[in-house]
């Protein structure tokens, strides 16, 4: 009887290699569409509209994206401490999106032994939690001590 044996085995890490270059191609696709649907938006709705936020102007708290702009603003005129402050997570969405994003392309250019970084569940969960966090400690500043974000 002839076993016939496959040398690669077609279980998870094949399917998670798949998973990441989807990833990897949507992520490219966010960088050009985003980048000019964000630029569109910081260089030409914001200055001549200024987009309210409709949750605090009708209940005078915080939305979970309040300040977000403002924090992509700051981190793109350098000042990561203060875009940290104004929303984390677009700091932390710089670090985990640019990371994954920079070693799987190095990693599929063949430059070094960098192996690009793995989707972990955590990436998103983490993102909640600060999102969350973020989202209360805002509030509970603003309404219990009167402490507010910076306008700009
Ligand atoms: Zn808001």
């Amino acid at each position: 009887m002839d076993i016939k044996r496959t040398r690669s085995c077609p279980g998870r890490s094949d399917k998670k290699s798949d998973f990441e270059t989807q990833l990897y191609r949507i992520g490219l696709a966010a960088i050009l569409f985003g980048g000019i649907a964000g630029w569109i938006y910081l260089r030409v709705i914001v200055p001549r509209f200024s987009p309210p936020c409709a949750l605090y102007r009708i209940t005078g708290i915080y939305c979970p994206g309040c300040g977000g702009t403002r924090a992509v603003e700051a981190l793109l005129h350098g000042h990561p401490l203060l875009s940290l402050w104004l929303h984390p997570l677009v700091l932390y969405t710089l670090v985990i999106f640019g990371g994954f994003m920079l070693t799987q392309t190095l990693a599929r250019l063949r430059l070094g032994h960098i192996r690009g970084w793995k989707f972990h569940n955590w990436y998103l969960w983490g993102a909640l939690g600060i999102l969350t966090v973020n989202w209360l400690l805002k509030n509970i500043l603003l309404v219990r001590f009167g402490i507010a974000l910076p306008l700009s």
